[in-house]
């Protein structure tokens, strides 16, 4: 026996001993006994009293206790305070083994008691046993402390009851639950404390009773109901018996749970599930639960609605089914997934059924301990919004009178083009296109009227269009056309014919049949620019050529045309000052019988001498002139002049034609003028042929009546100019009833191979001639034009072929020798006359 084993059992060092021994030499004696037995005995006391007090100040492991000590407090009546109050256990000794000793020692519940004089082996053992079940006892003591404390803390109500079914516990959910406490139904019958009964009202025996009488147990209703202060309140149970470890019944016990909590938290559950569900479905926006994929899980009416699908439908559905165009949910999903970001938002162009509808989409993770990332879509329709966002970008792209692209949509479109051009290593045509005599529709039929006429023209170019080619309107009469991916020249010329051709389709308006002209210009990239601006402006000077050259056709960009702009801006400043510096000149071209040849008529042709730039003719400043006002004097010195020179034509002299602006037939003071002229030229009234062109005519209105009354009342002739070249309509003819008509160049022009020309002509001059007006064919260059003229029945002509716009001084010479060389002269086109056909 090793006094090293003998440490406490609390680790601390050896187990400690109180020894209360009155009897000074055997306490001696045994503290040496204990002292080599290992024990450290940690003090010695002779009375009761002091005893209690010891062991309450130093908490020794074991008591050694004579039963016999001295004292008011007995041995006995200490040691049992002892172990009612501080659970040392005690060790009695006695040199009194009386039964009556040993009897009333056993009243403080002794661990041991020990018969002295003690043999040391025997104090030893059973010191060692002491502690043992000293230990034990004290385990035992903690268990229970916490079952005690357990069972009181459990929500569940716990009954425990003996084998007689008289209850011996009630924990206080127990006791709440029964609304009685443990003490005042301790030994009663169970089944007098807890009332048991189904739905229906009937008394249920106690589950215990079938335990306890060794069945087993048997299920009860749900609800099982306990009565409790009469009324019925739903209860869960569940029961077990209680053996003894020799597996003896000792009793049962039963809990009861109180499943109101519990209700009611389902029922909170339900209803706010029930809440939410109707939040989802009653939301004014289209919601959906997807699963991490996208695919749809649930979908409330409004999505249904908007997606225009029953819930079924939409169901393992993604909203990219549904895209319009790009699908952009799909990775945006993706950066949800990779938990980047926590919420998406973006706009979704959707087709749904027939129709299109714009959604803004917000579309969150809903993270949560129990979900695998579910995804709440929300998506909202703003179709409208859209709409009107279109219809603003349509508004600062559009021109509202035609519906196409304006000026700004066809820059982007044109520098988009040219990158692409770029790119791809392409040609692009710009093609710009100006009505022919437009103004004259928007002066006699009205603004309207001229609306109207854009529309027609707008839609026929878009008619004429290929696919990838787009058409604008600039302002004005102006439109511009975009023609990609040209290979070459004629690609462009091809558009352009197809253009005319479907513009000169007739168009009715105001009960007249217009022929709607045009002129176009043309650049290309990159033959002469590789910008926007640069094409665009290059287009528009060639356009303007394609005026000069008499309209009607198809001018592409040369370099001297950036001149001629140039020039235009020039001339301008220097016109204002020409008029007084006498820099004009009336040229006159003969107007001859197509049988004899013999001169019938000149037509007065103005020209600028101008300082440095030379020669010009009247397409290069007459409509500058009338733009900058100077269009009324400028007429007046015309029709002086060329009264004038006329009078003094040899031999009584062909007739003379002057050419009126559609400014000076609008304006009162063409009368007066060619009054006070005639008057003071002495030029006889019918030897004046004035000619206006049909456009001028076509407002059927009062005006025109009147001045062409006028002017026919003093005697002068009305010639129809430029016949055939825009709005032809044949309904004024008979109603103005000119006394002659001037088929313009144009026609003329291909009057040899272009079938539809030549029928033109000739259907123009049966026309003519059944309202028995003279015919003139204009811009006759060559014989074969002149036979062909000749033999369709023309009676006059005029052209290079008979003779070139001549200055006043050598018309006069060529009149008084009229077998001098017919072609010739100072003409502005140095070109010489072809032969024609
Ligand atoms: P228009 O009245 O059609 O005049 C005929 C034009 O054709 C003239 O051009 C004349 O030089 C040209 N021409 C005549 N024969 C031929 C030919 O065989 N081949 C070709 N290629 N051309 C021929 P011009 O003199 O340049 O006059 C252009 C236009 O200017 C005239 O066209 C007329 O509308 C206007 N104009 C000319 N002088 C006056 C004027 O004094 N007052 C007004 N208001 N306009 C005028
Ligand atoms: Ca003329
Ligand atoms: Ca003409």
């Amino acid at each position: 026996m090793a006094a090293a084993d003998n440490v406490s059992a609390a680790g601390g060092g050896p187990r400690t001993i109180l020894l209360a021994e009155h009897d000074r030499q055997v306490a001696a004696h045994l503290c040496g006994q204990l002292a080599s037995l290992g024990y450290r005995v940690c003090g010695r006391v002779d009375t009761g009293a002091a005893a209690i007090a010891a062991a309450e100040a130093s908490r020794p492991d074991l008591i050694l206790l004579n039963t016999a000590l001295p004292g008011e407090t007995g041995a006995i009546d200490a040691a049992e305070a002892i172990d009612r109050r501080l659970g040392i256990p005690v060790l009695f000794l006695s040199a009194d083994t009386a039964p009556g000793a040993v009897g009333s020692a056993l009243r403080a519940h002794p661990y041991a008691y020990l018969a002295t004089p003690v043999d040391i082996r025997e104090l030893y053992a059973q010191i060692e046993v002491v502690l043992a079940k000293a230990r034990d006892d004290s385990q035992a003591r903690d268990a229970l402390q916490w079952y005690d404390a357990t069972l009181r803390g459990v929500a569940d109500g716990v009954i425990v009851t003996d084998a007689a079914a008289r209850l011996r516990f009630l924990n206080p959910a127990a006791e709440r639950l029964l609304g009685q406490t443990l003490a005042a139904v301790r030994g009663h019958d169970i089944d007098t404390v807890v009332r048991l009964q189904d739905a229906a009202g009937a008394a249920l025996p106690s589950p215990l009773r079938r335990l306890l009488a060794g069945q087993p147990p048997s299920p009860l209703p749900t609800p099982l109901l306990l009565l409790r202060d009469g009324a019925p309140q739903p209860v869960e149970d569940s029961a077990a018996p209680i053996h003894n470890a020799q597996g003896k019944l000792l009793g049962a016990v039963m809990v009861l749970r109180d499943t109101r909590p519990r209700e009611a938290a389902a029922q909170q559950l339900r209803q706010s599930e029930e809440r939410f569900r109707n939040a989802f479905d009653l939301a004014p926006g289209g919601m959906a639960l997807a699963a991490p994929d996208g695919s749809f899980l649930q979908v409330n009416n409004a999505l249904c609605r908007l997606l225009r699908a029953e819930p079924a439908q939409l169901a393992g559905r993604r909203l990219d089914d549904f895209s319009a165009g790009e699908a952009t949910a799909a990775p945006l999903l993706r950066t949800l997934r990779d938990g980047r970001t926590a919420s998406v938002q973006f706009e979704q162009r959707l087709a749904v059924g027939d129709a299109e509808v714009w959604a803004l989409v917000s579309v969150s993770l809903m993270r949560q301990p129990s979900d695998a990332g579910t995804l709440l879509f929300q998506l909202h329709d703003i179709t409208e919004r859209k709409r009107a966002e279109q219809r603003l970008a349509r508004l600062a792209h559009h021109d509202p009178l035609t519906g196409l692209p304006n000026r700004a949509a066809i820059s982007e479109e044109l520098e988009r083009q040219i990158a692409l051009a770029r790119r791809h290593r392409q040609r692009l045509a710009v093609v710009f296109l100006d009505i022919d005599y437009f103004k004259h529709v928007n002066d006699s039929l009205g603004h309207e009227a001229g609306d109207d006429l854009l529309r027609v023209v707008a839609q026929r170019l878009r008619g004429a269009m290929r696919g990838s080619d787009m058409v604008g309107r600039l302002g004005g009469d102006e439109f511009v056309v975009l023609l990609p991916e040209i290979q070459a020249l004629n690609d462009v010329v091809h558009v352009a014919a197809k253009m005319q051709q479907e513009c000169l389709k007739p168009v009715h308006m105001g009960g007249h049949e217009l022929r709607v002209g045009i002129s176009l210009g043309a650049s290309l990239y990159p033959d002469h620019a590789d910008d926007a601006r640069s094409l665009l402006r290059y287009a528009d000077s060639a356009m303007y050529q394609a005026k000069a050259e008499g309209r009607g056709n198809i001018q592409f960009y040369h370099h001297d045309m950036t001149r001629g702009m140039e020039r235009r801006l020039r001339l301008g400043a220097d016109l204002r000052r020409a008029l007084e510096r006498q820099e004009f000149e009336l040229y006159f071209q003969p107007i001859v019988a197509l049988d004899s040849l013999a001169p019938h008529a000149a037509e007065a042709l103005l020209r600028w001498n101008h300082p440095e730039l030379g020669l010009l003719g009247p397409d290069e400043f007459l409509p500058l002139a009338e733009d900058i006002g100077l269009g009324a004097p400028l007429g007046a010195w015309v029709v002086d002049t060329a009264c004038a020179a006329a009078a003094g034509w040899p031999g009584g002299g062909p007739q003379l034609a002057i050419n009126v602006s559609p400014a000076q037939f609008r304006h009162n003071h063409l009368m007066p003028l060619i009054a006070r002229a005639l008057a003071s030229s002495a030029l006889p009234p019918h030897r004046l042929c004035l000619e206006i062109t049909e456009q001028m005519l076509l407002g059927d209105n009062q005006h025109n009546r009147d001045i062409l009354r006028e002017l026919k009342a003093l005697g002068v002739r009305i010639s129809i100019d430029d016949f055939g070249t825009g709005y032809s309509s044949l309904s004024y003819l008979s109603h103005f009833r000119p006394h002659e008509m001037k088929i313009d160049r144009s026609l003329v022009l291909g009057v040899c191979d272009n079938p539809e020309h030549a029928a033109i002509v000739r259907a123009a001059v049966a026309m003519a001639h059944s309202l028995q007006l003279a015919v003139v064919a204009e811009g006759v260059e060559g014989a074969g034009q002149h036979a062909l003229l000749r033999h369709m029945g023309c009676d006059l002509g005029q052209g290079y072929w008979y003779g070139r716009p001549l200055p006043a001084a050598q018309f006069h010479a060529w009149l008084a020798a009229p077998d001098a060389p017919r072609h010739g002269g100072a003409a502005l086109d140095a070109s010489s006359p072809s032969e024609g056909c």
